[in-house]
């Protein structure tokens, strides 16, 4: 079997808000609007594609003996040499042995795979053992275009081979086609491209079905058996639709991340191809095409090997290290698109002696010290003379690699003065662990970020660019390890120890994590059993979990005991105490799904999902309530549902197993309060094994687990001092759930039991929520019953409401604050559709100066906007700006989106 056996990726740590891009050259290109939605990833003023094609390749060899390596393939359109080999420049960054054969594969977007097809070829023929396969891109773009919103840079890579494969490689099929949607002039800056309907039409449509038809021909499979299907297409609509041409489920589309990154040019299937790595399980099929003049498919079946790779920063982990701004000039300066002065001591000599550079090759770009064979002391550079002072041997030194030996900050300055694209220059001496030091200029911070002590690892970047000469300088920067600054207002668990149950997976897997990274002691639990609960278990999804968080230099033990058994909550708890001495914070998160309409619910599928969820919590919370009730000190979160909470068909036996938990604390945080123990739950939604056919895949795609965590994480913090709460969560959504009471009415008396007809003839009085509230227990609930509110307090308030605005009297309002001035010549309809309880159908009418607003539908609307009651409330107070609610998708602008835009000049909001 040959195939891939190793991943890796690469996504700039910047992020630039495509708004930014918007507010800054909306005047002069309004259209660009319409792809502003989410951010795009951008290069830092030190990063170019050989940068990340380096960081991506590094994180692909994580555990992997890169002396085994025979050949590397490095794919881009954006090479900084036009003849010097870059590929050869990746290799020696990595320090390869030397014997191997390179290669740039360039040209087209399709390089990538085309690199890809090649690489497994020659290791198919037995020439080569093991290809690393490297792309990434970085395109330039003319300001204020679409393609400046669409792009974003990045790069992935591969390692292919014949033993330990991942993803065996089942063929693949190609077309070429001299389809010129773009092209780029040797020696030009910019793309030149054509237009955007023929390019998608005849192009994405027609050639990427050519090729992916072609190769399940080829392999004669059929498009249902295809699990995650990866292609690039950055215009979003056409990328659904040519999976629905195909035939394709649509939850088989791996996303095109126009959100999150943009376009990576030909790294970008590479990149789409990591995201689907990541969620993939064995036996999966991942067909992966790349497009440019023509189309390469690739078909790869997940094989379980798979389980056993280490640990890697991969897609998500680029995703998550993230810094978003909205400096549309800083951005412009990285990409050099702006001229600023830099001063006179910038125009110092640049040139680089190249016999220096090859002399120096192993230490510039390998970052290639020394360590002495006598008494293994490692220094920077390597020298003759060994640096410990009670050693000295000479001409002594070996080799010694210090790209992955971990550091720490020794000293540092933010210099204002030296010359720098990104004032201040900040470096400093960097202390490496065991032995060895080494001036170094810090990036990817800022030097509020820097302290004393402070973890730090090595990244390939660039020093400089030789403008002249045309030569971009590359040397090893310091970069502070992402999460190791300590914010003195973060949330903090040093010396704190949490369980999760479940946490193998899904949203248990991310508490765990970012516990662990906040200090926490981990237990991680996980039965490690199907979705259904059936089977005997494995121990691998804890396992997996328990070597991230040391990955990232966090402590957890892995426990697979069961929850849904006394003994197993009992043992879960005996591991926290064993290896950790305590418990502080428990999260019952363990899940199962049984799902059957009820009349076909039998007995074990209703008691396997009360074991797990209702009696596992039991099992679990009451050992561990009695190790915190002797402390003083516990914080407890348990996982309730919607389903529960408000029904869902089909799930009796979850929804009654969830809404027992609500029960379940509702008593004991009763029961915790004298012991400082606070008990809540929350109701997630998030895209994980249980929610992958339950969930629309739209919605799917947006509900990251680790939007429910920052909850999860407030919760179990010290700073919780909420008890007894109950919160909905998922894709950055925050509300509370209450069980709110009546105030009910007072019929009869002692002598006189009320009627069945009463009951009837005063029935809305009865189910009136008006002035309802919340009751602490069931004591304040008997009190509320036998004591109802006096007559007069139940009477409606004199305004009949709360004094709150609404929405109709905002539209009401809208009227006094036209600007008439401002709506010279102006001829617009604009629709608003309000949903929720305050909400309903209004327009506005403007014409010359004049403003009609109305309730109802106008048949001649040239702009509509809908949104939720609150949001638009949110909105017209201020507390929403309206960019801010149109990019988050609370507000959605329909026709003609430009005359949106309007809204803010006409009225005073
Ligand atoms: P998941 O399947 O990804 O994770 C659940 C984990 O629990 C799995 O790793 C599984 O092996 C483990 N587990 C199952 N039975 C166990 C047992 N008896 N002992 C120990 N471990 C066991 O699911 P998820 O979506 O991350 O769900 C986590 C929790 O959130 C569940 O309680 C679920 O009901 C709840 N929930 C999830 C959503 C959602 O949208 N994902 C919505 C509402 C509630």
């Amino acid at each position: 079997m040959i195939g891939i056996t190793s991943y890796g990726a690469y996504v700039p740590r910047l992020r630039l808000d495509r708004m930014s891009i918007f507010q800054a050259m909306g005047w002069f290109a309004p259209a660009i609007m319409m792809v502003a939605q989410g951010e795009r990833s951008m290069c830092n003023w030190d990063e170019d594609t050989l940068t990340m094609a380096v960081a991506a390749a590094r994180d692909c060899l994580k555990g992997f003996d890169k002396q085994t390596l025979d050949g590397l393939y490095l794919a881009s359109t954006t090479l900084p040499f036009a003849d010097r080999q870059n590929a050869g420049v990746v290799a020696a960054a990595l320090n390869l042995d030397s014997r191997l054969i390179t290669s740039d594969f360039s040209a087209s977007q399709k390089a990538g795979s085309t690199a890809l097809i090649t690489a497994l070829e020659s290791v198919k023929s037995g020439e080569r053992r093991n290809i690393l396969v490297a792309a990434a891109d970085s395109r330039e773009t003319k300001t204020a275009y679409f393609y400046e919103m669409w792009f974003g840079d990045g790069a992935a890579a591969f390692t292919v081979g014949a033993s330990n494969v991942i993803a065996a490689y089942k063929g693949s099929y190609s077309v070429s086609h001299d389809f010129v949607d773009h092209y780029r002039g040797s020696q030009k800056q910019f793309d030149y491209m054509w237009e955007e309907r023929w390019t998608r039409d005849a192009g994405y449509a027609k050639i990427i079905p050519e090729a992916v038809n072609g190769l399940l021909d080829k392999l004669d499979m059929n498009i249902a058996q295809v699990d995650k299907l990866v292609y690039p297409c950055f215009f979003k609509g056409d990328h659904r639709k040519i999976a629905k041409n195909l035939g394709a489920a649509p939850e088989a589309l791996v996303d095109n991340m126009h959100e999150v990154c943009g376009e990576t040019g030909t790294a970008h299937p590479f990149l789409m191809m990591t995201a689907a790595l990541e969620s993939s399980k064995p036996g999966d099929h991942i067909l992966m095409a790349g497009f440019g003049q023509g189309c390469n498919a690739l078909m790869f079946e997940v094989t379980d090997q798979i389980t056993e790779l280490q640990p890697r920063n991969g897609f998500d982990g680029a995703m998550n290290n993230k810094l978003t701004i909205n400096n549309y000039q800083k951005w412009l300066k990285f990409r050099d698109l702006i001229k600023t002065e830099m001063g006179i001591r910038a125009e110092a000599p640049t040139q680089t002696a190249t016999t220096v550079l090859w002399r120096k090759n192993k230490m510039i770009l390998g970052l290639v010290g020394g360590q002495c064979k006598d008494c293994g002391t490692p220094q920077f550079p390597k020298m003759n003379i060994c640096v410990n002072p009670e050693c000295g041997a000479v001409n002594s030194q070996e080799d010694y690699e210090f790209a992955d030996v971990p550091a720490k900050v020794k000293t540092f300055t933010g210099d204002l003065l030296s010359v720098s694209v990104d004032p201040p220059a900040i470096y400093g001496m960097v202390q490496f662990d065991g032995g060895g030091r080494m001036m170094a200029d810090f990036t990817d911070c800022r030097l509020e970020d820097i302290q004393v002590g402070l973890p730090v690892h090595m990244e390939f970047k660039r020093k400089g660019v030789d403008k002249e000469r045309g030569f971009s300088n590359y040397f090893w920067k310091a970069v502070p390890v992402p999460g190791q600054k300590t914010d003195p207002n973060q949330l903090g668990f040093d010396g704190r120890v949490a369980i999760v149950t479940g946490a193998g997976a899904g949203l248990g897997r991310v508490y765990a994590l970012e516990l662990a990274r906040r200090g926490a002691q981990v237990v991680v639990n996980d039965l490690g059993g199907a979705r259904d609960g059936s089977g005997t278990g494995s121990a691998s999804a804890a396992d997996q979990v328990v070597a991230a968080i040391k990955a990232q230099g966090g402590q957890a033990v892995a426990n697979y005991d069961n929850v849904a058994t006394p003994e197993g909550g009992q043992a879960i708890v005996q591991t926290a105490l064993d290896t950790f001495g305590g418990v502080d914070i428990l999260i019952n998160n363990a899940g199962i799904l049984r799902d059957k309409s009820f009349l076909k619910m039998e007995p074990e599928n209703w008691q396997a999902v009360l074991a797990v969820h209702l009696n596992g919590a039991y099992h679990v919370t009451r050992p561990a309530m009695t190790v915190m009730k002797a402390k003083g000190y516990g914080r407890i979160i348990m996982t309730t549902s919607a389903a529960g909470l408000y029904g869902n068909f089909g799930q009796t036996n979850y929804s009654a197993a969830k809404m027992g938990l609500v029960g379940l604390m509702n008593t004991l945080k009763l029961e915790g309060q004298k012991y400082n123990i606070k008990i809540n739950t929350i109701a997630p939604i998030a895209a994980s094994r249980l929610t992958e056919d339950v969930m629309p895949p739209d919605l799917f795609e947006k509900s990251k687990p680790e939007f429910v965590a920052p909850l999860v994480t407030y919760l179990a913090s010290e700073t919780c001092q909420e008890s007894g709460g109950i919160f909905n969560v998922g894709m950055g959504y925050f509300n509370r759930v209450a069980i709110h009471t009546g105030r009910g009415i007072q019929m009869g008396d002692p002598e006189n039991i009320p009627s069945p007809e009463m009951v009837r003839d005063n029935l809305d009085a009865i189910n009136s929520l008006d002035g309802a509230t919340e009751l602490a227990d069931a004591n304040a609930a008997i009190f509320a019953l036998i004591a109802p509110p006096a007559e007069s307090e139940t009477e409606p308030s004199a305004g009949g409401g709360s004094g709150e605005p609404d929405v109709g009297a905002v539209f009401a309002g809208m009227q006094k604050s036209f600007k008439a001035d401002a709506a010279e010549g102006v001829d617009v309809v604009f629709q608003f559709s309000i949903s929720g309880a305050g909400g309903g159908e209004w327009y506005c009418e403007i014409k010359d100066k004049t403003c009609t607003i109305a309730s109802g539908v106008h048949d001649n609307a040239v702009c509509t906007l809908k949104m939720a009651d609150s949001d638009f409330l949110d909105m017209m107070s201020g507390k929403l700006p309206a960019m801010q609610a149109y990019t988050s998708g609370k507000l959605q602008i329909g026709g003609d989106i430009l005359k949106s835009q309007l809204i803010e000049q006409l009225f005073t909001i």
